[in-house]
């Protein structure tokens, strides 16, 4: 079987597994604990937020551990419009976002907010004179996604942040990072950005585990009460294995961005090339989106009927996303972009990780042809 959803998930590094396996097994303290298991602990958890930090080029103290990006996001704008509701009840955000920052707003938006669903053009993008139109007095937040997890779609969030920090440096700006981290640059220092949120399982890291960059400074209300760890920004008590396997992950992609970026650019723009001549398909995604997510429709025909058909040629992929694809309503995203229903119920995404090579990508690309005339010649079978 050839895993073709890293947008979905990652296999995890095999280094990343077998560090989780040894510091579970080994280094059980409790990191509050006084005594020396606790103190070893502590150890592995402050090296583990050291090396978080290093990889997104700011300040230990700047890094929350938190059980994944779901929660990094519902802590940075729930947290921040709890804390700053003084300064005023509106925040703005898109209409593509994936569903933890949705739905928070919508949560925010129940409780009093009021909340700007900033519309997309076409290709999926946002502008920043669209959020500088949008910004009002009483704004507290902005929140974009770096990179979509549909389509791919790179939204311009360091002119965004730079805009804020000039215009309206009262607004804070979070951005959802998980699908741009180790394959679209993002110098978080020079972008503006105030909270940034990380998953480790979309880097071949552990699920369960996320961080939120937090720019020093500024105070969140902690979503869960408790002891108080994470200096009082996420109480529980902390999973060591899981920061340090995190930790691992974050530095690996880190490192090898430049070469994942350029291998998995090669392999989309085959994808691209191929499947924007298929007459039966429609191209939601662009080449200068990112380089792991290719998306299109098929309309007519049932998204989850064509992965079935691939994965019988061995070829995994997936509908819409994963967080959406139990749901067999139109996707959001494709119809926030104006697609039709139709094509909005048949969104098949591929998306690349480190491993694959060139022959993986004509082997899917052979099976979709197959597929596709599967369907034609059922289709033709229907009508005689
Ligand atoms: N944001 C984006 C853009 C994502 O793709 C995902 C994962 N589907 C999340 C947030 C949520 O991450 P997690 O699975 O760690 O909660």
């Amino acid at each position: 079987m050839k895993y073709f959803d890293h947008a979905a998930t990652t296999p995890p590094y095999e280094e990343v597994t077998r560090t989780i396996a040894e510091v579970m097994a080994r280094h059980y303290g409790n990191p509050s604990s006084l005594h020396r298991f606790g103190e070893e602990s502590a150890k592995l958890l402050r090296r583990a937020r050291e090396v978080c930090s290093e990889a997104l080029g700011v300040k230990p103290g700047e890094v929350v551990f938190t059980s994944g990006a779901t929660e990094s996001n519902n802590l940075a704008i729930k947290g921040a419009a709890l804390q700053y509701e003084s300064r005023g009840k509106h925040l703005i955000t898109t209409a593509t976002e994936h569903p933890s920052v949705f739905e928070s707003c919508r949560q925010l938006e129940r409780w009093g907010w009021e909340v700007t669903f900033l519309p997309v053009n076409k290709a999926g993008e946002i502008s920043v004179r669209q959020v500088e139109d949008a910004v009002r007095s009483d704004t507290v937040l902005v929140s974009v996604m770096h990179v979509n997890n549909e389509t791919g779609i790179v939204q311009p969030v360091a002119d965004i942040g730079k805009m804020l920090k000039l215009k309206y440096p009262r607004v804070l700006f979070h951005v959802d990072g998980v699908q741009g981290f180790g394959k679209v640059g993002l110098p978080l220092n020079e972008s503006g950005i105030d909270l940034y949120s990380l998953s480790a399982h979309k880097l071949r890291g552990p699920k369960g585990i996320g961080m939120l960059f937090v720019r020093e400074g500024i105070v969140l209300q902690p979503l869960l009460a408790g002891g108080g760890q994470e200096e009082g920004r996420r109480s529980g008590t902390e999973n060591i294995p899981f920061a340090v396997g995190m930790s691992k992950a974050v530095r690996l992609a880190k490192e090898g961005e430049g070469n994942t970026t350029l291998k998995m650019k090669r392999l989309k723009e085959r994808l691209i090339g191929e499947i924007s001549a298929m007459p039966e398909l429609e191209l939601n995604s662009t080449l200068d989106g990112a380089p792991h997510i290719v998306h299109f429709s098929y309309p007519g025909m049932k998204a989850e009927a064509l992965l079935h058909m691939l994965e019988e040629e061995g070829y995994l992929v997936s509908t819409q996303s994963a967080c959406s694809s139990r749901r067999s309503e139109p996707s959001r995203v494709l119809q926030a972009m104006g697609k039709s229903a139709e094509a909005a119920l048949s969104g098949i995404r591929i998306s690349l990780g480190d491993e694959h090579t060139e022959e993986d990508i004509e082997g899917l690309l052979e099976a979709l042809r197959k597929s596709i005339s599967r369907v034609r010649h059922l289709k033709g079978e229907k009508k005689s």
